[in-house]
Formats: C-alpha cells, structure tokens, sequence
C-alpha cells in the first residue's frame, strides 16, 4: 500500500495515511482544493478562517471535509491554531477541545500565537492550514499521540519540527513515532535570497549553500533526524503545491491572494 491514498468523496479530494489508519485507528490527512463552497480566489474548499472569505463558506467546507473523513460527528471537537510562524507547541487538553473549530464570527476563537498542536485525547481532530508552507503531521501509535505541526521557512529554521517531536517522545511509550510530512513549496519553485540560503546552510549540514533555492523538506527532515526520527520513518508526500495549483493553494504560485488547504489528524479507529 503506498503511504498516502488520494480518496475523492463526493468532488472532495484528499490524501489519507492508509496504512497507518488501517493498522491504528489514527487519521493523517492532507486536503486537496476541490470540492467546496468558497469562490475564487479561495475555491473552492478554503478552511483558513483569517484570508478574508465568507466565515459560512470556510465552516461549510470544514465540515464537509472532516464528513468525508468520517469525522463528521467531531465537528465540535475540532481544535485549530491561529499561527504566526513562531515555535510554539501548544498540547490539547480537554479545556482547549473545540477552539477554532468552527469559523463562524461569533464562533469560540482557535488557540493563539501557536504553530503546533499535540494531543493525546481520542476523538479530538487538530487542524492547520497551508498554502506552501510545510504540513507535518506526528505519530505515536503506542500511546497514541499525535501533532500537527506547520513550519515555514522561519519555523523549519527554527526547528518546530523537531521541538514537537520532543514534545511527543518525552511521554513515553514505545520508541515509534512517524512523521508524515504532507504537499509543500518544493525547492523547484521556492526562490529565496542567498543570505537566508545561506542562514539554512548553516543551521542544517545537508542543505548545500546553492543557487538561491530553498529546500524546506531538507531542513525539516535533518531536524527531525535530530529530535529522534530517522529518514525511514518520515513519510513524504512529495509534491509541490506552487506546480500544483489546480489541486493546492499556493501563496507564491497566487500571489498571495489564495486559500488554505490543511492537514488534519485525529485519534479515532479502536479507541474511539
Ligand atoms: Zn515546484
């Protein structure tokens, strides 16, 4: 079985971690574009509730994708950050369960000034929204933990990968956590100055002072090698959201005017 599964439900397009769903009971998934409410430029399934689309349109197309998840009966117990690029990592507890999650304006406000969530509550679907930035999603089916992490080029260099790998292996359990690390800007379109360059280069070995791309993934999977999780336990989705348009938002590829897509986890399956 390949490591993500692109299911489309309903003109709903999304790709799922399969494996891990089947053998666990854990959702990891990374949403496509297709299949909702919102109009141009945030058509159609826009589920950021702060790029100035209709706050209906954003909760409709939440919902419409955690229903074909088959998370649908969550909808209240959907927990979203607003994120700032920083490196904090804010663990869920039952006090937090449902902030963001609807994006109605008078609807609870998400966790703020935080670019990761974990949690360790069954039945708790976390969500982060992307349009290039780099979706990590973390796994620890033994306890069973997971963190939805959202690192660009600020947080890759300051390694919020890694600090909630940290966070998730500090709680015991058996040594196996996964990452999975969903659809991104790849260094094919990522463009960057040669001083930030080099700022990677320096930060992380395998990043080559080159010719003024920047390879996020590079980053993120040296630093998650670092917090404890080797290469063949990080799954990559692979592909560029800027070549991919029709499919992802892309804050360059759009000038950045878009939409978000996201990526979402949930503990459910044999312990929910
Ligand atoms: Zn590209």
């Amino acid at each position: 079985m390949p490591e993500f599964v692109r299911h489309v439900v309903d003109g709903l397009a999304f790709w799922r971690a399969d494996e891990l769903y089947a053998r666990t009971g854990i959702t990891v998934a990374f949403s496509e574009r297709m299949g909702g409410v919102s109009e141009p430029p945030f058509a159609s399934l826009n589920l950021g509730s702060h790029v100035g689309d209709d706050p209906a349109a954003v909760d409709e197309n939440r919902f419409r994708l955690l229903s074909a998840l088959g998370l649908g009966d969550l909808r209240s117990r959907l927990t979203c950050a607003q994120q700032v690029h920083g490196t904090r990592v804010m663990h869920v507890d039952e006090m937090l369960v449902g902030a963001g999650g609807r994006a109605l304006p008078d609807s609870r406000p998400p966790i703020a000034g935080v670019d990761a969530l974990d949690t360790t509550l069954s039945a708790t679907p976390l969500m982060l929204f992307f349009a290039d930035c780099v979706p990590i999603v973390l796994v620890r089916p033994s306890v069973p933990a997971i963190a939805v992490v959202h690192a660009g080029w600020r947080g890759a260099l300051s390694g919020i990968a890694g600090m909630a790998a940290h966070v998730l292996t500090s709680a015991g359990g058996d040594d196996d956590i996964v990452a999975y690390i969903g659809p991104h800007i790849g260094a094919c379109c990522y463009e960057v100055s040669e001083a930030l360059v080099s700022q990677f280069s320096n930060t992380f070995v395998t990043l080559a002072p080159a010719d003024g791309r920047l390879d996020l993934a590079a980053a993120v999977a040296e630093d998650l090698v670092r917090a404890g999780v080797p290469m063949e336990r990080q799954k990559r989705h692979g592909m560029c959201t800027a070549d991919n348009i029709d499919r992802f938002f892309s804050y360059r590829a759009e000038n950045g005017l878009t939409g978000r897509h996201c990526a979402v986890a949930a503990i459910t399956g044999a312990t929910f």
